[in-house]
């Protein structure tokens, strides 16, 4: 029989100290068992200390990329007994290998924005784990440019006759207060741009019905965070004894992890944002997009038709004014970002 890593099993700390020693075999991060405590709740039957994993690849500005999937499991059928088979393969053991290998392809090179590699736990008590952390990077005023959970990726087909491993989904929720949902389209553009035939499937939703995730927490604290999620969903196999390797997707889960890699280094090099992005509002047929930002930067015009949820048309651009000729802003959304950067709509 398969443990599980409950978090409030000391199976969860050993799997935690495993990975912190995964980790510690890169040379350049920096690893650390993050303590924080759960209270007694509905899934918690004693208040206690416990740990996730958070491991930091310095770079050249202060400014941070996070990635991460949830190291915990739960079995949700035999729920009150703590020593219930929860083997957690797909979820959520699935980003946390994702996490771990993209911490070993990124450490082998330096990169301008501090990348951080995250196991949370307490997901399944209530996203406790990614909660904590988030509440500390707001905290110690942490600057934010993307947060990335990963949950359950390495699945491509259902019970149902249902399969598709061509493309993942991403949730993100549009938000006066934070950039999720322009996180979202970034994503979806920058692997649309680079030819990747494996897709990826916006979904312009918070998660799915009745779930959560370690991005909402990000989210609430006004981070700028993502979902991303196979397609094919097996219910049965979730928070049971039947989550096990024998029904993953290794090339599928493989392919999760480029989309990720792709967007975490196109974030790591980008310069800052620019700021007060705006429209010409003069009347014209062709429009004009001006903003504050580095003298002399190179940036990416974007623009669509409104009521296209992806980006169409990018150019690149530089100084503090573009001008897209024969484009009339009346049906169109624009946006300016710095290379590599999420874009900024201009208003
Ligand atoms: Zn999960």
């Amino acid at each position: 029989m398969w443990p599980n890593r409950n978090t409030n099993n000391p199976t969860l700390t050993e799997a935690a100290e495993w990975l912190a020693g995964e980790f510690r075999q890169i040379p350049t991060l920096q690893v650390e068992l993050m303590k924080y405590r759960i209270e007694k709740g509905p899934r918690v039957p004693v208040a206690k200390e416990v740990v996730q994993v958070v491991a930091t690849l310095p770079g050249s500005t202060e400014r941070r990329v996070i990635v991460g999937g949830h190291l915990d499991t739960i079995n949700m059928v035999d729920r009150e007994n703590l020593n219930a088979s929860a083997p957690g393969a797909n979820d959520d053991a699935s980003g946390v290998a994702l996490t771990l290998e993209l911490a070993r392809i990124m450490a082998q090179r330096k990169w301008n924005q501090t990348l951080v590699f995250v196991a949370f736990s307490g997901e399944e008590q209530g996203l406790l784990g990614s909660a904590a952390l988030a509440k500390r990077a707001k905290a110690e005023n942490w600057k934010i440019d993307g947060v990335l959970s990963n949950d359950m990726v390495g699945n491509s087909r259902n019970l149902n006759g249902q399969s598709d491993n061509r493309q993942v989904r991403v949730f993100s929720e549009e938000s006066e207060t934070h950039s999720g949902r322009e996180l979202a389209r970034f994503i979806h553009w920058l692997n649309r741009e680079s030819g990747n035939k494996f897709g990826v499937k916006l979904v312009f939703r918070r998660d799915r019905f009745g779930r959560g995730g370690d991005h909402t927490p990000f989210n609430r604290e006004g981070f700028t965070a993502v979902r991303v999620v196979e397609v094919h969903e097996e219910y049965s196999r979730q928070h049971t004894a039947n989550d096990l390797p024998e029904a993953m997707d290794f090339e599928y889960l493989a392919n999760c992890a480029r989309v990720n890699l792709r967007t975490m280094a196109s974030l790591a090099q980008a310069a800052y944002p620019p700021s007060e992005v705006l429209i010409d509002r003069k009347q014209g047929h062709d429009t004009t997009v001006t903003w504050k930002g580095d003298l002399g930067g190179r940036y990416m015009l974007y623009w669509r038709d409104t009521a296209s949820p992806v980006w169409q048309f990018s150019r690149e651009v530089e100084g503090s004014a573009a001008t897209v000729e024969k484009v009339n802003k009346d049906d169109h959304v624009f946006a300016v970002g710095a290379i590599g950067g999420i874009p900024v709509e201009a208003k």
